[in-house]
């Protein structure tokens, strides 16, 4: 048994797997192009049409038949873009062309005006062999009909944003956003904005999970802060188990005070695991509450120190909001990375240290590695997984670096 099985703790992967296991794609949703930003594509999109929808001049020129080149060639008319030349050219005929404009029947290159500065009036002389499909796209060179060319899972960005556009499609089938709600724990919290008594800090986990939520997509509802009592979490839980997912911040250490998986268990949640092996965030609970009609919700209980928080957020919650969105790939997005200095790793837990992107792009550790420096976690990069080990790392060591911004 490994050294985090001995102490009772789940694996990070298994962590992972069991959430994930738990997330299904939501129902999908019809959502217009204008909306579809940042949304999951619910199917595969085929291209209904051919891009480009038919052969159109790539440059400013005449259309021509290459065979007539060189020589002097008669101008009949003129392709504009959107107002195609109604005719197939002839031979010894030329047709002025705007780039994107049909190319007629009957031509297989286009002269670029370059070549042909004092072209104007009635004829033209192209003094060179102009080659055969000269700057001529090909209907469908860029797209096929029938092709797909957005696949099921794909995260909408602009550019696949303007390929739907492209291929003329105003709504997409995407999967529906989770609604989140997020409840902060914890009787020394205060609204920012407010002023603080002695003992009280600011709740900071909350918005900051909220925006990184938003961010993944989800729709999020920011409960009030609960105070550790049952009474407060009782009312604050309930609400909370309205929603797709709940994710939770504090009380779910072993303290007097830590009222938060007691309280889940009482109104149903079903916990699958608590306690991870890794550093920061060892406290993390995961449970799944059914209702009687079928409805279920996703439970997060992370840690109340605020890396730890960000830390379980970007390992566990926000690919179970990707997986639940019907994402293809839901993460978390590990790129390699190669550390500046060596690390001596931990036997039983992997470690999240907090590093800056050297100027090589070697991953430097922080200075400040304690869960509770938040402000030292925004001068980060992005975090170094150290998996669990009991040698040490040394620089120039690849492990997997997950970009934070
Ligand atoms: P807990 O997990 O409730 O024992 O909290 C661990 C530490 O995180 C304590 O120092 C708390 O004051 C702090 N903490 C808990 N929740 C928040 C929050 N929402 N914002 C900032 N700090 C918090
Ligand atoms: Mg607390």
């Amino acid at each position: 048994m490994s050294e985090a099985g001995k102490a009772g703790l789940m694996a990070v992967d298994a962590a992972l797997a069991a959430i994930l296991a738990q997330a299904q794609p939501l129902p999908a949703e019809t959502v217009s192009l204008t909306h579809s930003h940042g949304r999951y594509l619910a199917v595969d999109v085929a291209a209904p049409l051919d891009l480009p929808p038919f052969r159109a001049s790539a440059l400013d020129g005449f259309a021509v038949r290459h065979a007539d080149t060189p020589g002097r060639l008669r101008i009949v008319g003129e392709s504009a873009a959107g107002a195609p030349y109604g005719e197939p050219l002839g031979a010894g005929e030329a047709v002025l062309i705007s780039t994107g404009a049909v190319v007629p029947d009957g031509a297989d290159a286009v002269v670029p005006v370059e070549w042909v500065p004092d072209a104007g009036g009635e004829t033209l002389l192209v003094p060179e062999r102009v080659n055969d499909q000269n700057a001529i796209r090909a209907a469908g060179s860029d797209v096929r009909q029938g092709t797909v060319t957005l696949a099921r899972g794909t995260r909408m960005s602009a550019v696949h944003i303007g390929t739907a556009a492209a291929l003329g499609l105003g709504r997409l089938l995407c999967g529906r956003p989770p609604s989140v709600a997020v409840l902060a724990t914890g009787s020394e919290l205060r609204q920012p904005g407010d002023r603080l008594a002695p003992g009280q800090i600011y709740n900071s986990n909350a918005p900051m999970l909220a925006s990184a939520l938003a961010t993944a997509g989800a729709s999020v509802t920011l409960l009030a802060a609960a105070a550790d009592t049952q009474t407060e979490h009782r009312e604050a839980v309930a609400l909370a188990l309205e929603h797709d997912v709940m994710v939770s911040t504090g009380g779910v250490s072993v303290g007097g005070h830590d009222l938060v998986r007691e309280v889940m268990a009482e109104l149903g949640v079903h916990e699958l695991f608590w306690r991870v092996a890794m550093k920061p965030g060892k406290p993390l609970s995961f449970g799944v509450r059914t209702q009687p009609d079928g409805r279920r919700t996703l439970v997060f209980g992370v840690p109340g120190n605020p890396v730890s928080a960000l830390v379980c957020f970007e390992l566990f919650v926000r690919p179970a909001v990707a997986a639940l969105q019907g994402a293809r790939d839901p993460g978390p997005h590990y790129a390699p990375g190669t550390l500046a200095s060596s690390i001596r790793r931990d036997p039983g837990r992997d470690q999240l240290i907090r590093v800056r992107r050297a100027a090589g792009g070697a991953l430097e550790p922080l200075r400040g590695q304690q869960s509770h420096q938040l402000a030292e976690l925004a001068g980060a990069d992005g975090l170094a997984r150290i998996r669990a080990g009991a040698d040490e790392l040394a620089a120039g060591t690849v492990v997997d670096y997950l970009p934070l911004r």
